[in-house]
C-alpha cells in the first residue's frame, strides 16, 4: 500500500495491491473484501479496481462489503493481482451517544489519528460457509483476518509521531513499514505523543502516550515488556519484531497486529491514584491481556464474532499466568477486581451477537472461560495443560483455529475424562 495523509482534509489516499493466492481446493469465481470505513457516510470513495490489470467496473459496494466476479476464475494454487485505490473520509471518533458500547477507535481526535481496519482486504473462505463477513455489533469484534504479508509506504507530515503495526524504516520521501504473517496492520499518529521503548531479546516494546500519562505509560511498557518475555517461554515465540503500545482516546484496551491501545480511563484512573494498588492493577492486568492477544488473535487467529471465546478467554487466562508468575501474592486480588466481582453467568461458547450486552458478553467469553480453562488445569495438570498451550499455538500458527481444534489438540495432551466440565461450560460440547 502507498499511502498518503492530508492531516489537515482528514483524508487518507491509498493505492493498494493484493497478491491473493487461491489456497482453497476450489475454483473461485469472485471474491469478497471487507471495507469496514464505508460503514460510515462518504468515509469509502472507489476510484479505480482492477485485476490482472483488467478493469473491473461492475462491482456491489453495500456498508463494509465489495464484491465482484473474476474475470477469469482463480483455480486452486493459482493467484489473482488486485489493484485497488481509494480515498478515506476519517470520521470524528469520539463517542457522541451514551447508548454506544462500541469503542470509536478508528477516526480522529483532536490530537489523535487511528488507521484500523482501514484498508479493503479480502476476506477468508470457509468451505462449508463460504466468505467470512460477518455483521459488525455493538460490542465485541466481528472481523476474521487470514495472514497476510504487509509493505505499507506512508507520506504524512515529519511532526507526526507514527505508531504501527511494522517496522519503520526511510524510503525516500516515505516511510516503510513492513510485517510479516500481520492479521490487521495499523497507524496510530499524533504530533502530542511521548515515546519510551524496552528491548526484550530482539524484540522492542514501544509506548505512545500523551503528557502527563508519563506514570502509565511506563508501567504498560514494562508489563509489556514482561507479558512478551513470559508468554514467548510459556506459549512459544512472539511472532513480530515490535510491539507498539499506544495510548487510546477511548475507554477499552483493543488489540492489532504487534500493536494495541490501552484504555484512557485506566490511565486517568491510576494517574490520580497512583499508590492505590488497584489503579495500578488494572494498567498492568490490561498490558498483560492485551500483549497475549499476540498469540491469541494474532499468530493464532479464529472467528472473534461466532467463537469469540477462543481469544478472549485465553487472553483473559493470560492474566492469571501473568500474575501467577510476577506478583503471586496479588493472585486472588486478580481474580476478584478482573472477574468475579462480577458474578460471572453463563456459557462460555456463546457467539457476540447472544451477549446480551457488554458486561454478559465479556462476563461469558472472558471471564467464565478464564473459570473454565482454571477447572481444565486443575484436572489435567499443569505439564500436560502448558503443553496443550504451546501446541495449540504452534500446531495453529498463521491459520484460523475453531473450537474443534482446540479440543482436538487438548486431547492430544491428555486423556482425562473432562466431560463434566465441558457440559458445566459449553452449550456445544466437543
Ligand atoms: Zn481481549
Amino acid at each position: 500500500m502507498d499511502v498518503n495523509l492530508d492531516e489537515t482534509a482528514k483524508t487518507v489516499r491509498v493505492d493498494e495491491t493484493i497478491l491473493y493466492p487461491n489456497h482453497s481446493a476450489e475454483t473461485l469465481n469472485d471474491l469478497v473484501l471487507a471495507v469496514v470505513p464505508n460503514l460510515w457516510p462518504d468515509g469509502f470513495t472507489l476510484s479505480a479496481l482492477s485485476v490482472d490489470d483488467a478493469p473491473i467496473t461492475v462491482y456491489g459496494l453495500n456498508g463494509q462489503q465489495l464484491n465482484f466476479v473474476l474475470p477469469q476464475p482463480l483455480q486452486p494454487g493459482g493467484a489473482a493481482r488486485l489493484s485497488i485505490q481509494y480515498t478515506l473520509k476519517l470520521p470524528y471518533a469520539p463517542q457522541t451517544d451514551p447508548n454506544d458500547e462500541r469503542p470509536r477507535i478508528y477516526g480522529y481526535t483532536d490530537r489523535q489519528i487511528n488507521l484500523t481496519n482501514w484498508y479493503p482486504f479480502i476476506v477468508p473462505r470457509d468451505p462449508q460457509n463460504g466468505w467470512l463477513l460477518h455483521d459488525p455489533w455493538f460490542y465485541g469484534e466481528h472481523l476474521v483476518y487470514e495472514a497476510a504479508d504487509y509493505t505499507v509506504n506512508l507520506k504524512a507530515d515529519p511532526a507526526l509521531v507514527v505508531a504501527s503495526s511494522g517496522a519503520a524504516e526511510p524510503n525516500g520521501e516515505w516511510t516503510r513499514y513492513t510485517l510479516q504473517a500481520g492479521r490487521a496492520f495499523i497507524f496510530s499518529m499524533s504530533r502530542d505523543y511521548q515515546v519510551e521503548s524496552q528491548q526484550v531479546g530482539d524484540v522492542t516494546v514501544y509506548s505512545y502516550f500523551f503528557a502527563p500519562y508519563e506514570r502509565s505509560g511506563k508501567l504498560s511498557l514494562t508489563a509489556s515488556a514482561q507479558a512478551v518475555e513470559l508468554f514467548s517461554q510459556k506459549f512459544g515465540p512472539y511472532p513480530h519484531k515490535t510491539l507498539s503500545v499506544i495510548m487510546g482516546e477511548f475507554d477499552d484496551g483493543m488489540e492489532y497486529s504487534a500493536s494495541y491501545f490501552t484504555s484512557k480511563s485506566y490511565y486517568d484512573r491510576y494517574q490520580g491514584e497512583p499508590s492505590n494498588p488497584i489503579m495500578s492493577m488494572h494498567v498492568v492486568y490490561l498490558a498483560a491481556h492485551e500483549t497475549s492477544h499476540q498469540w491469541w488473535f494474532e499468530k493464532v487467529a479464529n472467528d472473534q464474532a461466532l467463537e469469540p471465546w477462543l481469544d478472549e478467554s485465553l487472553a483473559a487466562y493470560s492474566e492469571r499466568i501473568f500474575y501467577e508468575h510476577y506478583q503471586p501474592d496479588q493472585l486472588s486480588t486478580w481474580w476478584y477486581v478482573r472477574s468475579d466481582v462480577y458474578n460471572p453467568q453463563g456459557m462460555v461458547d456463546i457467539p457476540v451477537y447472544e451477549g446480551g450486552g457488554y458486561r454478559p458478553y465479556t462476563n461469558a467469553t472472558y471471564f467464565v472461560g478464564a473459570h473454565f480453562l482454571e477447572d481444565l488445569r486443575a484436572r489435567i495438570g499443569d505439564e500436560a495443560f502448558f503443553a496443550f498451550l504451546g501446541d495449540y499455538a504452534a500446531q495453529m500458527s498463521g491459520k484460523i483455529a475453531t473450537a474443534a481444534d482446540f479440543f482436538r489438540i487438548l486431547r492430544q495432551h491428555t486423556g482425562q475424562d473432562i466431560s463434566d466440565i465441558l457440559v458445566a461450560y459449553f452449550r456445544s460440547p466437543h
